[in-house]
């Protein structure tokens, strides 16, 4: 039986956006406890709409099977696979909020409007038509909408929006509902200056900008998808990291302007997805850079860091490195032309971590990246690649310096106690 839907929400109330994470919903339990948050924000006099995650490893375990079945899935059936995880717990969620005596109805992504790009696996979001959702808050109802999906105008296909994707399912839906902020619910209290299982004095940080934010999040802090960053940004839709256990305030990710004081050094993320891949003597002349990554692009294998050495006898060596889960497919492509590139082999390596220190104060403080190689050196870790932005020093270390180099450089620059900061319009 069904909640009697409450008198409707005024449409000036509030719109608040909130996603929960997988193992915030781990169990029937937890996801009772989500169930009151949602009901509680409801009853405050919002109009709530709530984006889930499928529960617990559900994600993994459905991946498992599909590997079972089939090593290499087709991607349509596995995206289909894939998305009925968060229909699992969006539906679960919705009923719970209801045997709470407030009035929900849970939709799909596709119901929901999320419309993508066709790329299954990693797909954009094109478009936000969320017409449905806007009436069923307007009744009074909290929407639940399930992450990490969407469908393709072209192909009418269900697509998913790539690991951890309900974080953008909520920002899009926060953009296109005009709610001011998206609270990220999650098993961390916020975003920290390094990994607090690697190091346990890291610190919690109450702002960040979305440019520092996005930085993190590509070099490996796994507390938001980039994607999700990437529109907050072009949307103005501020993002509040906080945790789903307790009602402390967490990290807020907000436009640069807003920023009280430039941390010289806002944080360390580490990365151990990649691999390494060198294409060994390949003939130093034009186009022969622009046909390897072509080749890449094409196959759309994201090529990350990429490092060309002093050439020798008219003939270099080229390293970048592409998620580990790619690097099959980039050797089989590039193996059958070497001969054609006139290179004399390919070699992988798996054993590799990538360390990024990240701050906007950067820009205008000289000498981060001495100091960060100065610290790794003195810790015994050896560099092998370095790039750098703006407000980012990477570098790419053996898998199993990863811990030393974090903690390295995590104490070079003082992060557990008072950040170091500069001021605000110094540059
Ligand atoms: N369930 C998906 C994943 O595990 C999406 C998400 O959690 O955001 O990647
Ligand atoms: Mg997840």
């Amino acid at each position: 039986m069904s909640a009697a839907p409450a008198a409707p929400a005024a449409s000036s109330a509030p719109v608040v956006v909130q996603k929960y994470g997988g193992t915030s919903v781990g169990d029937v339990e937890r996801l009772q406890r989500v169930a009151r948050r949602i009901a509680d924000t409801h009853r405050a006099g919002n109009r709530v709409l709530a984006v889930v995650s499928a529960m617990g490893d559900t994600t993994d375990d459905l991946v498992g099977m599909a590997a079972a079945v089939n090593g290499r899935p087709p991607q349509r059936e596995l995206d289909i696979l894939l998305t009925s995880g968060e229909r699992i717990a969006m539906s679960l969620l919705a009923m719970a909020v209801e045997a709470l005596g407030v009035p929900a109805r849970s939709f799909t992504g596709s119901q929901a409007g999320i419309i993508t790009d066709a790329v299954h696996g990693k797909a954009r979001i094109v478009d936000v038509t969320p017409q449905r959702v806007r009436d069923a808050l307007d009744e009074g109802r909290v929407v639940i909408v399930a992450g990490f999906q969407g469908v393709s105008r072209d192909t009418k296909d269900i697509t998913t929006l790539g690991r951890g994707g309900s974080d953008t399912t909520a920002v899009a839906m926060a953009a296109a509902l005009d709610a001011d902020v998206c609270e990220i619910h999650t098993d961390v209290d916020g975003v920290y200056t390094a990994d607090p299982r690697l190091v346990p004095d890291a610190r919690k940080l109450d702002r960040l900008s979305f440019e520092e934010m996005l930085e993190l999040a590509a070099q490996g802090a796994k507390v938001l998808q980039v994607r999700s960053v990437e529109f907050g940004r072009n949307h103005g839709v501020r993002i509040h990291v906080r945790s789903s256990f307790n009602g402390s305030e967490g990290t807020w990710i907000v436009p640069q302007e807003d920023m009280v004081e430039d941390a010289i050094i806002s944080g360390v993320a580490h990365d151990t997805s990649e691999a390494k891949v060198t294409v060994v003597g390949v003939p130093d002349r034009p186009g022969v850079a622009a046909g390897l990554f072509s080749a890449l692009a094409g196959a759309t294998i994201n090529v990350d860091m990429i490092v060309q050495n002093v050439s020798s006898a008219g003939r270099t060596d080229i390293s970048f490195t592409v998620p580990r889960g790619e690097v099959d497919e980039a050797r089989e492509l590039l193996a059958p032309r070497l001969g054609e590139i006139g290179a004399e082999d390919l070699v992988v390596d798996p054993a590799v971590a990538k360390v990024s220190l990240v701050g906007a104060g950067m820009k205008t403080h000289p000498g981060v990246a001495a100091r960060m190689f100065t610290a790794l050196s003195a810790a015994g870790v050896n560099i092998q690649m370095i790039s750098t932005s703006t407000i980012r020093v990477s570098v790419v270390v053996a898998d199993a310096d990863v811990a030393t180099a974090v903690r390295a450089v995590h104490d070079e620059f003082a992060l557990a106690g008072d950040a170091v900061v500069a001021e605000q319009g110094a540059g």
